[in-house]
């Protein structure tokens, strides 16, 4: 069935692997709806599916992309980036020991947050990328999950894995990296030491702003990842086949999309920084952030379609500046096509961590002249 096209991660993202349907050969792939497969007379499985809760067809081709292009064995796709991370901690058992960077998506961290409240594990945060802090909560043999997110959405901290790693796995510890921000185009985090890794395939992996869904994917076929197998066919959390057609027909121009945003991400940071009305700049490609060199070592291609800014003039400067934007759209999410821009505090509430003068920009693949210009219009006089 392979026609392998090549070992370029960019050929492979293209064509989807090089998969031809074998009875029609059709070179886009079908999408199978069917929840049930029929057994064979003596009771087995010859078409290799069961249920759809389990396996489907349609999500074969894009595991099989996935896990080729972050360089592990395995790979699951989940009903979001959320259902994926949720997953993760499921796995473990009452009392399991958790840490977690401060700065890292919200969500997930609430949610740990909760699970800890109601005593189901023991969390930890710590700095963001301090070695020294990570090594002096880690609990050899009872701490189970480290978590990082590199660069962390939206402050951009960053966080040597390999460092994480090394410390995390003499503890007996596994190491999961939420590589949303990253894409295997910028990192691939097992090479630096992951266990599994993580992503809201809703961003940029998609990138087209029309599919909820996550993914996982692990190093190595070990028992976390028959535990996170067996947990996805139980809780169901699986995408439907129509979205998994649509994150990999989204997946085929990674390569373009990635790097493209990466390039107007860089030029808008550089020239937000000279900007009198701003404050401070967050993005890792920036040699004034102190995430730099780690960034630089453990990423390759750009440094991501994220970056944060901070106002002068404080949180009304920033919800003034969010709203007189014009191409920059006004919504949460990031990694489409299309830029957005999010005043970030007031969404995440009561006991955020991020400044309330700090706003998001996820930069799209829109001529970066306009993209600038549109910034320029809406902090003209602040
Ligand atoms: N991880 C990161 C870094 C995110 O930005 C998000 C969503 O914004 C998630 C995880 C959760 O993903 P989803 O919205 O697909 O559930």
């Amino acid at each position: 069935m392979s026609d392998e096209p090549g070992d370029h991660p960019a050929t492979l993202a293209a064509q989807a692997l090089g998969l031809v349907d074998p009875t029609t050969r059709s070179i886009v792939p079908p999408i199978y709806p069917s929840a049930p497969y029929e057994r064979a007379p003596d009771g087995s499985y010859p078409g290799g599916h069961t249920y759809t809760r389990d396996q489907n067809p349609t999500y074969d081709q894009v595991e099989a992309l996935l896990s080729r292009l972050e360089g592990g064995q395995g790979a699951l796709l989940f009903s979001s980036g959320m259902a994926a991370a949720t997953t993760v901690f499921e796995t473990l058992d009452t009392g399991d020991h958790v840490v977690a960077p401060e700065q890292m998506y919200w969500t997930i961290q609430r949610w740990l947050e909760e699970l800890a409240g109601r005593g189901r594990i023991v969390l930890d945060l710590v700095p963001n990328g301090d070695q020294a802090a990570l090594e002096a909560v880690l609990r050899p043999g009872r701490t189970k999950i480290v978590w990082v997110e590199t660069p962390a959405n939206p402050t951009c901290a960053i966080t040597d894995i390999a460092a994480t790693a090394e410390a995390a796995h003499a503890a007996g510890a596994r190491v999961v990296v939420d590589s949303t921000l990253c894409t295997p185009v910028l990192c691939r985090p097992i090479e630096h030491g992951a266990d599994l890794v993580m992503h809201s395939a809703t961003k940029q992996l998609n990138g087209h702003a029309d599919v909820l869904a996550g993914a996982l994917i692990t190093a190595q076929r070990d028992e976390l990842w028959e535990r996170v197998t067996h947990d996805r066919g139980y809780r169901g959390a699986v995408l439907g086949p129509f979205e998994a057609w649509l994150l990999l027909r989204g997946m085929r121009t990674l390569f373009l999309r990635v790097p493209h945003s990466a390039t107007s991400a860089q030029r808008i940071a550089e020239w937000l920084l000279t900007h009198p009305a701003v404050s401070e700049v967050c993005y890792p490609g920036l040699p004034t952030h102190p995430g730099h060199t780690v960034a630089a070592r453990q990423m390759s291609g750009g440094f991501g379609m994220l970056l944060s800014f901070r106002l002068r003039g404080g949180a009304a400067a920033a919800k003034t500046a969010a709203a007189g934007l014009r191409l920059f759209k006004n919504a949460t999410s990031l990694g489409g096509v299309e830029s957005l821009v999010e005043h970030r505090a007031p969404v995440e509430g009561p006991g955020s961590r991020v400044p309330d003068d700090l706003l998001r920009l996820s930069v799209g693949i829109e001529a970066v002249e306009d993209l600038v210009a549109d910034l320029q219009q809406a902090l003209a006089g602040r």
